[in-house]
């Protein structure tokens, strides 16, 4: 059985340092805002090369919390891809401002900067691009309109940490750079957990106010804020597999390389990398338009695979109260009946990718 994600194999290699943290944590007693979320912080600015990272409870939250920071409220529209998990749009929707979905580009799956110039309206108010399955999305045009019609950018950077576009880190592209710990991510802790990067210390203040109930002075509060921290234990554990991220993309670059080399059917196309892009391959996605029968044949060799996403977002039963209800996004559309994501994870052995890939090749 080979599953999509193996936690356990990453757990078994770092296990002593691991329990050893938790360890201490529960020792200190100290659990919420404590030594471990600062040293987080700091280490996760540093290594993405930014000012400020402010820890919060998920990568939702981060989404949510950056609007807000952002200055995004009710009837501000905010442009976004459809072909992503719901958070992206949820986030925008949770402040009372509005998705508009902008098509994708077929080859990176990610946000088409021609359909997001379309989509400006009096009422844009920001970009939120997903740099989905770890491929960072076209970020020089989108700057570029973003400069020209004054509109924030917030980086839906949940798949993606250590993703580059031009040398730079994603997250440090736009106003706020959003990261989430869920497990299977590439950089994850042991429930759920995020972060927020941005350049701006205004914005960085805000964020702090904003995820403990808006309050700087315990009992005085000044603003209407969340319950939205990162806990001690959590943090003391994305703070060990900090230490080894360059690894573990590495490691999946690797495994995506060795299924370029081993997957040879015709009717299958491989991701690739753009030029100028660092990808960081959270997930690994074909497209076939014989997804359904390469699915089978996997199931039935005990190896897993999954459709991220089956149906974009504009056609989400939750928005059809939104402008975009009957919209007609045909890359999307056509990306969400084609993509397949096979097993992708660090510690993924060759000879399991030489073995899923056989079982693809060897369909007629
Ligand atoms: C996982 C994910 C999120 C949400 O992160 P959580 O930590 O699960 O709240 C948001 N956007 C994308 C693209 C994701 O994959």
């Amino acid at each position: 059985m080979i599953p999509m994600v193996d936690l356990s194999r990453q757990y078994a290699a770092i296990k002593g340092e691991i329990d050893d943290a938790v360890g201490n944590v529960l020792q200190s007693s100290q659990f919420i805002l404590g030594p471990n979320v600062s040293a987080l912080e700091k280490e996760i600015a540093a290594d993405l090369e930014t000012e400020h990272a402010v820890a919060v409870a998920s990568g939702t939250d981060a989404l949510i919390l950056a609007l807000r920071a952002c200055q995004i409220g009710p009837g501000d529209e905010v442009i976004t891809t459809p072909f992503t998990f719901i958070a992206t749009a949820e986030a925008i929707c949770h402040l009372g401002g509005i998705p508009v979905f902008a098509d994708v580009e077929a080859d990176t799956f990610n946000i088409d900067p021609d359909d997001i110039e379309r989509k400006i309206s009096p009422k844009t108010k920001a970009i939120l691009p997903v740099h989905l399955f770890g491929h960072p999305a076209a970020m020089g045009p989108i700057r570029e309109i973003a400069r020209k019609h004054t509109l924030r950018i917030i980086e839906d950077c949940a798949q993606a940490y250590g993703a580059g576009y031009d040398g730079r880190k994603v997250g440090t592209l736009g106003d706020c750079g959003c990261f989430s710990f869920f497990p299977s991510k590439n950089l994850s802790c042991c429930g759920d957990g995020g972060m927020i990067v941005t350049g701006d210390a205004e914005t960085a203040s805000q964020l702090r106010l904003l995820r403990n109930h808006g309050s700087a002075i315990r009992y005085h509060h000044q603003a209407l804020g969340y319950n939205s921290r990162l806990d001690e234990l959590q943090a003391a554990i994305v703070r060990i597999k900090l230490k080894r991220i360059a690894a573990y993309n590495d490691a999946r670059r690797r495994n995506a390389d060795l299924y370029r080399r081993y997957l040879t059917h015709p009717q299958v196309i491989v991701p690739r990398e753009k030029a100028d892009c660092f990808h960081v391959y959270h997930q690994f996605t074909l497209r076939s338009d014989r997804r359904e029968e390469i699915m089978e044949a996997l199931k039935s060799a005990g190896i897993a695979s999954m459709v991220y996403y089956p149906v974009p977002l504009h056609r989400q039963e939750v928005f059809q109260t939104l402008p975009s209800k009957g919209l007609s996004l045909p890359k999307a559309e056509r990306l969400a009946a084609e993509v397949l994501s096979l097993p992708m994870f660090p510690e993924l052995t060759e000879p399991e990718i030489a073995q899923i890939s056989h079982v693809i090749n060897h369909i007629h």
